[in-house]
């Protein structure tokens, strides 16, 4: 169904689905050998969900075709590709917790589990925001499984991201004049192109010197990457699960992710997926399949004093 300004979703409908996904793919991407990430949450999430295409995905009940190059590398968007994502974004906060900031937001949290999981050291504050569906199932669920955040404190904050986000999260007892470790993971194709620099801008004004970005662009926000989005769910459609990927982001010309940040005052980097991959000794998967996403960038930025 194509997207509304003012949609909503639970986790398994329209783009709360997505997180679905992306969380049964860390579920599998835990699974690996040697695996670069331990996401112990990310199946029960699923499960949780019960959408029966990615419980039995998670539960090993169904395999994705690996009989051609092309049909691997499809399924490596399930594992490696996932693995290496979460990875830099785990890393990213740990680096800046280790740097000694004391907070992070994490923006549309979806199933990520990196409060429970992740080394936080004592007297960081952990914000989560995301859709007050997806938060509430979240919350419950992880209660449900007996999982104790990691993070001295963990708030979430259940808004929409085109609303006014800035001010439930200072209602949350968010500060500004601390620096801020900021994720943006999965987030800005389900954005309209204004609503991503809208985005940004509210970043920026909240962020103290120092405070630190982490997220994705990918320079081709075109049909290439949708294309194959779509080829995925087609993929997918066999097994029962129908859904058009392209229908739930928006395309269109969008603000290069670094100029923009730059304009508003970061110094922000940008470095290649297949970079990533070297970093973390893997290949990325030599097929066409996934040319659009050899594109991506990993984009890591810090607040100009
Ligand atoms: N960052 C999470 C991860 O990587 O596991 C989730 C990524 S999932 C692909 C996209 C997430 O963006 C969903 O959880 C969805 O609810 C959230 N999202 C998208 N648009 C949003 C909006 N306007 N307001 C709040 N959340 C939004």
């Amino acid at each position: 169904m194509p997207r509304t300004d003012d949609d909503t979703w639970d986790l398994g409908s329209s783009v709360g689905a997505t997180a679905t996904m992306v969380a049964a793919a860390r579920a599998l991407a835990s699974r690996q050998p040697d695996p670069l990430i331990d996401d112990p949450f990310a199946a029960p999430l699923v499960r949780a969900v019960g959408v029966d295409f990615f419980t039995r995905l998670v539960d090993g009940e169904l395999e994705l075709p690996a009989d051609t190059a092309d049909a691997r590398a499809a399924a490596s968007v399930l594992t490696e590709v996932m693995a290496v994502r979460t990875r830099f974004f785990d890393d990213f906060f740990v680096a800046a917790a280790r740097a000694g900031v004391r907070q992070a937001v994490i923006l549309a949290s979806g199933l990520d589990s990196r409060p429970y999981r992740l080394p936080w050291p004592e007297g960081v504050v952990v914000y989560e925001i995301d859709q007050p569906e997806v938060m509430a199932f979240k919350t419950q669920t992880m209660t449900g499984l007996g999982a104790r955040p990691a993070a001295a404190a963990h708030r979430t904050v259940a808004v929409d991201l085109r609303d006014d986000w800035p001010a439930a999260l200072r209602a949350a007892g968010f500060d500004d004049a601390i620096p801020t470790a900021w994720s943006a993971e999965g987030l800005l194709r389900y954005l309209p192109p204004d609503a991503q620099d809208r985005l940004f801008d509210h970043i920026t004004a909240l962020s103290a010197p120092d405070s630190r970005l982490a997220t994705e662009d990918h320079p081709d926000t075109g049909s290439a990457l949708g294309e194959k989005a779509d080829q995925l769910g087609r993929q997918w459609s066999e097994y029962g699960y129908d859904v058009r990927l392209s229908e739930l982001s928006y395309a269109g010309e969008r603000n290069p992710v670094v100029d923009y940040l730059r304009a508003c005052g970061w110094d922000a980097h940008a470095r290649p997926r297949p970079e990533v991959f070297t970093d973390y000794g893997r290949d990325f998967p030599d097929s066409e399949a996934l040319a659009p996403m050899r594109d991506s960038l990993a984009i890591t930025a810090t607040r100009r004093r």
